[in-house]
């Protein structure tokens, strides 16, 4: 009783048309054949799965021809089979998943504790159409399978099916043998009274067709060792291949028959046998290739080469076209025996004893007979051969080098294009021992490996696995990933070994580049003391490197998230870096900053500079703001010794430059009583002189104030019209070598420092007047642009070189030769300093030579 577990029907319209195909095959509860067991086994090895059964589907159950991986299960009910599924379906039946099928749900094998997830089933297809069981796939994981891999397991199933019908042919062929040989016997009894020399023909001929059937027994045992089987064929036979007859394989007795050497194999049958080109068969075996028609000859003469010259034979020949699995013909089977004794024999004895032919025509009938028995196991052994090169299309398909060694001394059986590439070698190397193949790998771990293989039967797998290889005569390192796979015979013997390949090394070559890169970034990170960091845009998270976690007071190999980092920057500080790191995160700013911390265990005051920016990881697309912090603590302090120093050093002076100033008023006084006009105008030089350094002290005065954060910004609501007017008054008094002209004044009411913004205008007249030509022109402008007041100040001098025009507003910074005009470099420094403070911007525009313009813009009071 069938238990439909699918909830679908599975019984096919022709179900009972079906049934009697398979039991035709007499196949139904026969043992386990090693020939089906191998196409199992193999495709647990080519699609790496635990499971693979050959499957015949009964009226009520499904029995299992082949099974590997399943135990000593031999059927199972026919309702609750997969493959019960598969034959209702000429395509593979893929299931990749097991759990999302519907029909499959309620299945036991899914269910239950076997729990089968992954189902593909090729279905053995009769040649009247009929589908009489599966070649399947089972595996407990899900898994994808490819197009290629589907390809691969129809290939298979139809290898099944050949060696069904081949199976049953030979069932056919053994019973027909057995009343034919009790007929022959007889026969001959009868013969070999009347001549005996037809008797020894007989006798030959029975020792050919027991050489056949020796053969066709070989055949049937080893489709693997196809070339070896041709070797041992008792008759001469070669395979050519494709439009140019591609000699690809002839046995020795081909060889022999032909007069040549193994070098002909492998070279198109035209270049191997020029004597052909006139010889009518050079056109049958072409006819067979265009028409898959086959073609058999008796006593045919042909040129051959013997000792070197061309003579005639006569041989029995028979050539059959090689299909591939879409009815494709890819070549051509020739099969041939030398008859020329036979012939020649059988001339001499027409004319020796005519009266004997009337007698022998019982004897031909026989022979006749034997001969279409010999006819029928040819077409068995091209049967075989093609199925042989079906196995090795599969091979030379798979995008992995394979390798089929045997026997102990892993004689080379098999190889596919993709193995000879990796290995630089040609198709020599067949039918040679592994070792001397590959004389590059003595000294390398392999050929022990293999040699274990082959001792334990352990499977070795190895990945990324580094080799010496021979590359066009170089031996070269390169790495491989590698399997060496032993192959059983059915007793578990070990018989040979599977070597599967593929060539890493362009992989490891760029993994190592990459590693090499990151190695140096991280040894340039690490001699430059620079801490490093992280944070993921969407989580906050943050990877700290341990030279960061050091500057920030915490342990090397201590946690620090991003918000205990943000708890040790100093109060003062802290807000103003949090936005700078917000707005890097929200507008994709640059983030550059100093500030100070406080560092967690050490509690120690650290400055440090910072940079980062945000970032796309193209590895998994997220944002990332990444930078580095470097500790500049001890710069800060050498800094603010210096600070102090002209702090201290300017206030020192400036106590007696103020009596100076005082002594230089009395002495002012003294020389207007006796109107000493020298005196007055010495006093007058000295008096400027200590202007000019009261007002230098004052300039370091301020910068160590700016710096230490004790300048103060005053603001106050004024118009521009009286700061514009005292300056003027004020150039007037004091410069006599320069016109100072102010013109085109617009004015606007400021909330602003007023002294402080005097002193920039004062500052940019007195470096215009420095820096340009006795009796030029300096000419103040201002002019209201949108919601700003902008001031300018030109002058005629020497002009600014553009390297060093974004280098003026830093302290100290002097234009190179500039000694010979008093100077620290620091007026536009505090300039730039006050403008900055008041929201404004500052700049200079110039061309060397002629003139420059220095100007800076504040923002209107607006009220
Ligand atoms: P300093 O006290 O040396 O003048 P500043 O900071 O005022 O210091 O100026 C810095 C430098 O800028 C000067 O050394 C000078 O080379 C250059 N500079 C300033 N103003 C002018 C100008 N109007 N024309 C040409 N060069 C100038």
């Amino acid at each position: 009783m069938i238990e439909n577990t699918f909830g679908i029907n599975i019984i096919p319209d022709n179900d009972s048309g079906r049934l009697l195909a398979l039991k035709r095959y007499r196949i139904m509860d026969t043992p386990s054949e090693a020939s089906f067991d191998n196409i199992a086994d193999l495709c647990t090895k080519i699609f790496k799965v635990p499971i693979s059964l050959i499957s015949l589907v009964d009226a009520e159950r499904v029995f299992f021809k082949a099974n590997v991986g399943m135990g000593k299960v031999k059927e199972a009910n026919r309702g609750k089979s997969l493959c019960a599924l598969a034959v209702l379906d000429p395509e593979v039946t893929i299931f990749e998943d097991a759990l999302k099928e519907p029909c499959l749900i309620a299945n036991p094998n899914v269910a239950g504790e076997f729990g089968l997830r992954f189902y593909a089933g090729a279905p053995l297809i009769t040649y009247d159409g009929f589908l009489i069981g599966t070649l399947c796939i089972i595996d407990q994981q899900p898994r994808v399978f490819s197009k290629e891999e589907e390809i691969i397991l129809k290939g298979l199933a139809t290898a099944v099916m050949d060696q069904i019908e081949l199976r049953l042919s030979a069932l056919e062929e053994i019973g027909k043998q057995q009343t034919t040989n009790e007929e022959l016997i007889q026969q001959k009894e009868e013969v070999q009274s009347i001549n005996e020399e037809l008797t020894v023909i007989n006798e030959e001929l029975n020792e050919s067709r027991q050489n056949l059937q020796v053969l066709n027994e070989n055949l049937k045992k080893s489709e693997k060792r196809f070339r070896e089987l041709i070797e041992q064929a008792p008759v001469a036979i070669s395979i050519y291949s494709g439009e140019e007859l591609i000699i690809e394989a002839a046995n020795a007795r081909m060889l022999d028959l032909l007069g040549r050497t193994a070098e002909i194999i492998g070279q198109p049958l035209l270049k191997a046998r020029p004597e052909l080109i006139t010889h009518p068969y050079l056109q049958v075996i072409r006819g067979v290739l265009g028409s898959g028609k086959d073609h058999m000859g008796l006593a045919v003469k042909a040129p051959v080469l013997r000792l070197g010259k061309v003579v005639e034979r006569y041989y029995d020949v028979n050539y059959r076209a090689i299909k591939d699995e879409w009815g494709k013909v890819t070549g051509v089977i020739a099969v041939g025996i030398d008859v020329s004794e036979k012939i020649a024999s059988s001339l001499r004895e027409t004319e020796m004893a005519e009266e004997l032919a009337v007698m022998n025509e019982e004897l031909l009938a026989t022979n006749e007979d034997l001969i279409s028995s010999k006819d029928y196991l040819m077409l068995i052994n091209e049967h075989l051969n093609k199925s042989e090169s079906r196995f090795r299309g599969i091979l030379q398909q798979a995008t992995a080098g394979i390798m089929v060694c045997y026997g102990k001394a892993l004689i080379i059986e098999s190889v596919n294009d993709m193995m000879l590439t990796i290995i630089s070698k040609s198709k020599d190397i067949i039918q040679r021992p592994f070792a001397d193949a590959m004389p590059e790998l003595k000294g390398q771990p392999f050929l022990k490996l293999l040699d274990d293989v082959y001792t334990s039967g352990l499977t070795y797998i190895a990945n990324e696995t580094k080799a010496i290889v021979n590359r066009n005569g170089e031996l070269v390192e390169g790495y491989f990933n590698i399997s060496y796979q032993a192959i059983k015979s059915d007793n578990e013997l070990i018989t040979g070994i599977l070597i599967v390949a593929t060539d890493v090394t362009q992989q490891v070559a760029s993994k190592k580049a990459v590693q090499k890169a990151e190695d140096m970034l991280r040894f340039s990170i690490e001699a430059a003391n620079i801490g490093t960091f992280i944070i993921n845009q969407t989580t906050r998270v943050m990877v700290a490197s341990p030279r960061l976690k050091e500057i920030f007071g915490y342990y090397p190999d201590e946690e620090m998230p991003y918000d205990a980092a943000v708890v040790q920057i100093s109060e003062e500080h802290r807000e103003r870096v949090v936005a700078s790191v917000e707005a890097a995160f929200e507008k994709g700013e640059d983030y550059f900053l100093e500030y100070s911390l406080i560092g967690f265990h050490d509690q120690q005051l650290r400055w440090v500079r910072a940079v980062g920016k945000l970032n796309q990881y193209t590895a998994d697309g997220e944002m990332y703001f990444s930078g580095a912090i470097i500790d500049i603590t001890e710069q800060k302090q050498d800094e603010q010794r210096k600070n102090d120093f002209i702090a201290m050093v300017s206030h020192e002076l400036k106590t007696p430059l103020t009596s100076l100033k005082g002594y230089l008023q009395i002495l002012e006084q003294k020389a207007k009583k006796a109107q000493e006009s020298s005196a007055i105008l010495m006093h007058d030089k000295a008096s400027t002189q200590v202007k000019r350094m009261i007002s230098m002290i004052n300039g370091f005065l301020n910068v160590s104030r700016l710096d230490s954060g004790k300048i103060h910004i005053a603001k106050e609501c004024f118009n521009m019209t009286s700061l514009f007017k005292e300056a003027d008054e004020e150039a007037c008094s004091t410069i006599s070598t320069h016109q100072v002209v102010f013109s085109q004044i617009e004015s606007a009411m400021l909330n602003a420092d007023r002294d402080k913004i005097g002193q920039v205008i004062n500052n940019f007249i007195s470096n215009a007047v420095k820096y340009s030509p006795s009796g030029s022109l300096v000419i103040v402008n201002s002019k209201i642009i949108g919601r700003q007041l902008l001031v300018e100040v030109k002058d005629q001098g020497r002009g600014i070189k553009p390297e060093d025009k974004d280098k003026l507003f830093d302290r100290f910074y002097r234009v190179v030769n500039d000694d010979v005009i008093s100077g620290f470099g620091i007026g536009l420094y505090l300039c730039a300093e006050i403008i900055e403070r008041h929201e404004g911007e500052i700049g200079v525009e110039s061309k060397f030579g002629e003139g420059s313009t220095f100007w800076f813009s504040l923002p209107i009071y607006e009220n």
